[in-house]
């Protein structure tokens, strides 16, 4: 069997969804998305979809800022849901780190955003009972909270199918076939499928794609846990809470419970196997998990252990992006290494790419930063955190 498309997405994650949706709303609708296993079955399916603006580095805020006033018109720009929850978003900042938030409320208050910085008084507004001994302030935005990534890479999905484009699950990309370094085709197990573009989304299994090319860059996979308890009691709702002096997050879930985001204690440990890693929590990270949340939160003592689960995180050395065309291979894109924060930028990430097909060039944000070329220069974006890389 021998096919075309104008255009092929591989991979069925959030970043591919909204290629596929932002390309066949500018009318290209000649797409073919090709998944391999299910649409979000990836480390999009596990995402915790925080949506959160705070950011020291001027490019992650801006794309995280135009995504989420994306999210907010979800329903109205694609016609499904998000399951957007904006229950707002704070920011635990602890004495060393006051001037560098400082600095980033202001910049990211010049580009639009609503956040401001708050005394630890309004923390205890907006949680109850919080401890705030260790924390100089907080910032707070209001309009953030979280999403549900399952639900808005399927309302991409079924909006881009709607508009014409075909999606193709169960059906790997075996290899992108190039002649004369040009991209003409992708191998599937159904037969070759002729084109002259891939955008390759493929997160954690990029490199299996791109290897054979000759073009290799450093991408790793990386176990992650999330852990959820149950509150002793029932408690109002709260917003999110980015604790920036423990390292980890609190995100709030249905029925009284919180789903807390611990970090590795040995810092980032990249040397996962997305196709074999253990999906389960450990106990150490539940004890962990537990002593984080009891500390911030004092009546979490005597919470109830519910669950959790681990999942992979597509890392570059400098834990930034890659997002750009490289130079060997005409007619390819490369989208990969979000690590633990793309989802929120997806809408963006998604209309930037299909800029950069329809169009020759990202027109609405300089990607420059995110370039393959800054593991050969070594220039690498730099944040006003000294212990927190964006
Ligand atoms: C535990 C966890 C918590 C997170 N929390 C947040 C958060 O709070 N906020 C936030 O913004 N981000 C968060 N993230 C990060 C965010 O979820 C990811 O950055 C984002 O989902 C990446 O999407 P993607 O489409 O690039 O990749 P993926 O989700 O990895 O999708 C890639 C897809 O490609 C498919 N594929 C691979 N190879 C092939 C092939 N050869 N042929 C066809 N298909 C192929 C895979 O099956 C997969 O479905 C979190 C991630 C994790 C794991």
């Amino acid at each position: 069997m021998s096919e075309t498309a104008s255009v092929v997405i591989v991979g069925g994650g959030v970043m591919g969804a909204s290629t596929a949706f932002h390309l066949a709303e500018r009318g290209c609708r000649d797409v073919t998305l090709l998944e391999r296993q299910g649409v979000a079955s990836g480390p999009t399916g596990h995402s915790s979809a925080l949506l959160r603006q705070h950011y020291s580095i001027e490019i992650y805020a801006r794309l995280a800022y135009e995504s989420l006033q994306f999210y907010h018109a979800f329903r109205e720009r694609v016609g499904g849901d998000c399951g957007l929850i904006r229950c707002g978003l704070a920011v635990a900042i602890g004495p060393d780190d006051l001037e560098p938030a400082r600095e980033t409320v202001r910049m990211q208050q010049a580009i639009g955003i609503q956040t401001e910085f708050v005394p630890l008084e309004t923390l205890r507004d907006l949680f109850g009972e919080i401890r705030t001994d260790d924390l100089a302030a907080g910032v707070f935005e209001a309009m953030s909270g979280y999403a549900e990534p399952v639900t808005t890479t399927m309302s991409f999905v079924r909006r881009a199918r709607e508009l014409g484009v075909r999606v193709l699950e169960d059906r790997p990309a075996l290899e992108i076939l190039v002649a004369g370094g040009r991209v003409t085709g992708v191998r599937t197990p159904a037969g070759i499928l002729h084109t002259d573009t891939v955008v390759l989304a493929a997160g954690p299994w990029t490199l299996d794609l791109v290897r054979p090319l000759e073009l290799d860059f450093p991408l790793r996979a990386s176990r992650q846990q999330v852990v959820l308890f149950g509150r002793p009691e029932p408690r109002r709702p709260q917003p999110v809470l980015v604790d920036m002096v423990q390292a980890c997050y609190f995100r709030p879930e249905v029925d009284h419970q919180v789903f807390v985001g611990v970090r590795n204690p040995a810092g980032v440990v990249a040397d996962a196997d997305p196709d074999r890693y253990d999906p389960r929590v450990n106990g150490d990270a539940v004890e962990r998990a537990a002593i984080l949340a009891t500390h911030r939160f004092p009546h979490m003592e005597r919470a109830e252990w519910r669950g959790g689960y681990a999942a992979i995180y597509d890392l570059t050395p400098d834990l930034h992006f890659v997002i750009d065309r490289p130079r060997t291979v005409e007619g390819l894109l490369l989208a990969t290494g979000f690590s633990g924060h793309g989802f929120k930028h997806a809408p963006m990430i998604g209309r930037l790419l299909a800029e950069w097909v329809l169009d020759g060039q990202p027109k609405s944000a300089d990607l420059t930063p995110f370039s393959l070329d800054r593991f050969r220069t070594g220039t690498v974006l730099r944040g006003r955190y000294a212990r927190w890389p964006y």
